[in-house]
């Protein structure tokens, strides 16, 4: 029988060894699929939670399950739907700069079997593409005779070698992927990327969440330690239930400082997409808050990025960012290079212009991008400059200013101009979705506050 296990699934009720003795193949399909997985991680005083669902599942048919568990994810469990007394299902993990011939070396596959699968996969495309990380799984005997061997490779296609009357056959095919919704949720303590692997999001979802709410929270001065996230995205996976890739995020919930913000994944009917309030609009602004790129290094917390230089807005006329020498500094909307040169005070400086009304400004550079000049055009997020404390600067800082009309504002108190709205003709599909996206956030959220008494 074929069975859809995600690792999530199999959760026996303490440590690792468990994990491993359990037998998927007891489990039902339909169990599989209706199961919210709560997990708290009490070993490192970090509680996390997760969930799944298919897609289509209506929400008030979702059961709850809450289970304890450590943070070992097992393994993926391969199918045993062939395997005798002498067969097994074994796997090993690609290294950089491996070779077919080095992995069947790992696995114990005998000479003789070694050459023929050599011999018979000598022209397979996925032999040429062995990218360090990903699993092959082999069915071989206990004296290394090699029955079946599987590797998932390239756009989601399955290389597949079976031995049937002691010749191998090879079958390279594409495969069919199921897209399954998650839903985790997370606390921000070190840093919102720890918060995010800790809930284990993965890095390219944690990138996303933020590039989503790029426009509403700036991450580099507003993110404190007790803000909340819940985030409801994508997975591929094939019909074995192997992780394949990550989606795109569906729907986020971030609580900072007291303030929530939902955002809804919505494609229009004119097949644009994008993401938006659950009022419907739309959360691509022209300007990003924060002129600097919160990355995985720069995302942890400093006693000086919650308290930049305390400078009264009337009389400093700019937002000080804290940084290391050397962090990228972004174009905070798209424009032409006004001014780059060095000022007194601003010390290496650069001025865009964003049209008639608007321009922003970026001084204390250690550097400029390459090839930057007077007139050249730049796109929302491409990076221009380098942190530095050249001019009038006490330490390593960014000085940022927002300019209307040629006077400094405080970006915090101009409203800018964004992406329109949901289109009246799509106002009831996008109510609709937002309803059902926002539902999945409320029960994750709930889950997990739960989880935290
Ligand atoms: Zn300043």
């Amino acid at each position: 029988m074929r069975y859809t296990p995600v690792r999530q699934y199999y959760v026996p009720v303490r440590g690792r060894s468990n994990i491993l003795a359990q037998k998927p193949s007891k489990l039902t399909k339909k169990t599989l699929h209706w199961l919210i997985v709560l997990s708290t991680i009490p070993l490192f005083g970090f509680v996390t939670a997760f969930g799944i669902a298919p897609s289509a599942a209506p929400l008030q048919e979702v059961h709850i399950k809450k289970v304890v568990r450590d943070l070992y994810l097992p393994e993926i469990l391969p199918e045993l739907e062939s395997t005798t007394e002498n067969l097994f299902w074994r796997h090993e993990t690609i290294r950089r700069g491996d070779t077919i011939a080095a992995i069947l070396e790992r696995l114990d596959i005998n000479q003789q079997d070694k050459i023929d699968f050599m011999r018979t996969a000598r022209d397979s495309r996925a032999m040429r593409q062995l990218r360090p990380g990903k699993i092959i799984h082999a069915q071989t005997t206990s004296d290394g005779n090699l029955q079946s061997l599987r590797y998932l490779f390239g756009n989601e296609e399955l290389f597949l070698i079976e031995k049937a009357e002691q010749a191998y056959q090879i079958s390279e095919q594409k495969i069919e992927l199921e897209s399954q919704i998650q839903m985790k949720s997370g606390t921000v303590n070190s840093s919102l990327f720890a918060a995010a692997d800790n809930a284990g999001i993965p890095n390219a979802i944690a990138v996303q969440m933020i590039d989503i709410l790029a426009s509403e929270i700036d991450f580099y001065r507003d993110l404190r330690r007790g803000d909340r996230f819940t985030v409801v995205y994508e997975t591929l996976m094939d019909n074995d239930g192997e992780f394949t890739k990550n989606g795109k995020v569906l729907a986020i919930e971030f609580a900072n400082r007291n303030k929530i913000y939902q955002a809804i994944h919505f494609e229009s009917s004119n097949g644009s997409s994008g993401y938006y309030t659950p009022t419907g609009e739309s959360l691509r602004k022209a300007f990003l808050k924060a002129p600097l790129d919160f990355s995985r290094i720069s995302s942890g917390f400093s006693k000086k990025r919650f308290h930049p230089v305390l400078k009264k807005w009337r009389a400093h006329k700019g937002i000080d960012y804290a940084a290391p020498r050397g962090t990228p500094i972004k174009t905070t909307a798209n424009g032409v290079i006004k001014y780059i040169g060095t000022q007194r005070g601003y010390g290496k400086l650069i001025i865009v212009k964003h049209n008639d009304q608007y321009e922003t400004a970026y001084g204390h550079l250690s550097n400029f991008a390459k090839g930057l000049k007077k007139g050249s055009r730049v796109n929302q997020s491409d990076i221009i400059g380098y942190v530095g404390m050249t001019g009038m600067a006490t330490g390593p800082h960014l000085h940022y200013e927002l300019r209307v009309n040629g006077v400094q504002r405080d970006p915090a108190k101009v409203i800018l101009p964004t992406a329109p709205p949901i289109a009246k003709k799509d106002a009831s599909a996008f109510q609709n979705q937002a309803a059902s996206l926002i539902a999945r956030l409320d029960i994750m959220r709930n889950l997990y506050l739960a989880s935290l008494n």
